[in-house]
C-alpha cells in the first residue's frame, strides 16, 4: 500500500511512520504540511519523495491507496472528508473531530464510499491490553464490578504547544488522553458507557484549556469506571485495574506507546503473572489496517470506535462544565 501522509507531526515521526513501513509492501509516498519549508525539511528527514502543502496534489496521485492523518485535531475533519472524496483509505488520529457530529460525518462517508477507516487508539494494538480483554472475556474475574484508570501523566515540553494553550486547535487533557481512556474501557469491557460526571481543572500548564480531569462513568451491566487524565503529573505512572466478583487485574505502566509493563491476576487462587505479547502498537495498528484494507479483518480501531470515545470524552467536559451528570450522546453511531 502507499501512503499520503497529512501532518508533519511528531507522532508520524517518531511512531507512525516506522510503523507503516514496517508492513510488507507498504511505501510513504506523500509528506504534506502547512508549510512549504517544513514539508520539504521534514521529507528530506524522512526520505519521503514527494512533499509540499497541496493536499489535492497527493490525493489526486493515483499511486497512494491510503492516508495518515496527523495534523492537529481541527484539521482532521475537513482532511478526512477530502481523503474520503478522492476514494482513499484512511486512518486519523484521535480525537477525530471537534464534535461528534463531524466525526460521525466521517466515518459514514468512509463507509458509503466503501473505503476503510479507522481510528488511531493504539492502546487497544498492546499486548497487555489485549491479553487483560481476553482474561476477562474467559471469564477469570468473574462478573465485571468496577474499572479504575490512571493516566496522568508529564506533558513532555516539546509537546507542550497547542494541547495546553490552543482550544482551536483541539487542545486540553479531555480530547487528547480521555478519549484514549473511554476507548480502552469500551474495548477492554466490552460495553459502552451510559452516563459520566465529571470535573477538570487546570493544574499549572493548561491556559485557556483544562489540563486534569476526573470522571466516573457508569456502564449497562451496573459496572463502574473511575478515570483521571492529566498533563501535570510526573511521577504519577499509568494503568489500570479491573476488579471482579472472583478476581481482580492490576495492569501497571501499560497506558504508553510502547510495550511495556505489567499485567497481575489477583484471585482466591493467589497472585499470577501474566505475560503478554510485546509487539509494537503501532505497528500492530498498520497491520491490522492492511488486513482490513485487503478484506481480511478490520481495523483495531474502526471509525465508529472513534465516534464513540469521542462521543464519551465530550460528555466528560460536558459534565464537569455544566456540573451535572451527562447522558453519552453517541449520535447515530450507537
Ligand atoms: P505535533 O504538534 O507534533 O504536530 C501537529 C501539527 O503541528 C503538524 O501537523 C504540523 O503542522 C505542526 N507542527 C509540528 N511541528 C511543528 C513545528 N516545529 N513548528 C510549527 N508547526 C509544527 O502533534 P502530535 O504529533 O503530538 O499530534 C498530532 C495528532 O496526533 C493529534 O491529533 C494528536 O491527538 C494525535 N496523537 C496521537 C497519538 C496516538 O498514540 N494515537 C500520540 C500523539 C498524538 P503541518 O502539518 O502543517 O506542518
Amino acid at each position: 500500500m502507499k501512503w499520503a501522509l497529512i501532518g508533519a507531526s511528531t507522532i508520524a515521526a517518531q511512531y507512525v511512520i516506522r510503523a507503516i513501513r514496517a508492513q510488507s509492501g507498504d511505501e510513504v509516498v506523500w509528506l504534506i504540511s502547512g508549510d512549504a519549508g517544513r514539508a520539504a525539511a521534514y521529507a528530506a528527514e524522512h526520505g519521503i519523495v514527494n512533499h509540499g502543502t497541496d493536499l489535492d496534489a497527493a490525493l489526486s496521485d493515483p499511486a497512494v491507496d491510503a492516508v495518515y492523518i496527523s495534523t492537529t485535531n481541527e484539521k482532521h475533519f475537513p482532511q478526512a472528508m477530502a481523503a474520503i472524496a478522492a476514494g482513499k483509505h484512511v486512518l486519523c488520529e484521535k480525537p477525530l473531530a471537534m464534535t461528534v457530529d463531524e466525526a460521525a460525518r466521517m466515518v459514514a462517508a468512509a463507509e458509503a464510499a466503501g473505503l476503510v477507516f479507522a481510528t488511531n487508539h493504539h492502546l487497544r494494538c498492546s499486548g497487555s491490553h489485549r491479553a487483560v480483554r481476553d482474561l476477562i472475556a474467559g471469564g477469570r474475574i468473574g462478573r465485571v464490578l468496577s474499572m479504575r484508570l490512571f493516566h496522568a501523566v508529564h506533558l513532555p515540553p516539546h509537546l507542550q504547544g497547542w494541547r495546553i494553550n490552543d482550544a482551536a486547535a483541539g487542545g486540553g487533557v479531555i480530547p487528547d488522553i480521555t478519549v484514549h481512556d473511554a476507548d480502552v474501557a469500551r474495548f477492554i469491557l466490552g460495553e459502552e458507557p451510559e452516563t459520566v460526571v465529571a470535573q477538570m481543572a487546570a493544574s499549572g500548564m493548561g491556559q485557556g484549556v483544562e489540563d486534569s480531569a476526573m470522571s466516573v462513568w457508569s456502564m449497562p451491566s451496573g459496572a463502574m469506571v473511575m478515570s483521571h487524565e492529566s498533563f501535570t503529573h510526573p511521577f504519577a505512572g499509568s494503568g489500570f485495574e479491573v476488579h471482579g466478583t472472583e478476581g481482580s487485574i492490576f495492569a501497571q505502566g501499560v497506558m504508553t506507546q510502547n510495550p511495556v509493563g505489567e499485567v497481575e491476576l489477583v484471585s482466591a487462587a493467589g497472585r499470577e503473572a501474566i505475560p503478554f505479547p510485546t509487539h509494537d502498537l503501532y505497528t500492530q495498528g498498520l497491520a491490522d489496517f492492511g488486513a482490513a484494507v485487503r478484506g481480511q479483518g478490520r481495523p483495531a480501531a474502526d471509525g465508529r470506535d472513534g465516534v464513540r470515545s469521542l462521543a464519551v470524552a465530550f460528555a466528560v467536559r460536558a459534565a464537569a462544565q455544566s456540573g451535572t451528570r451527562q447522558i453519552v450522546n453517541y449520535g447515530e453511531s450507537a
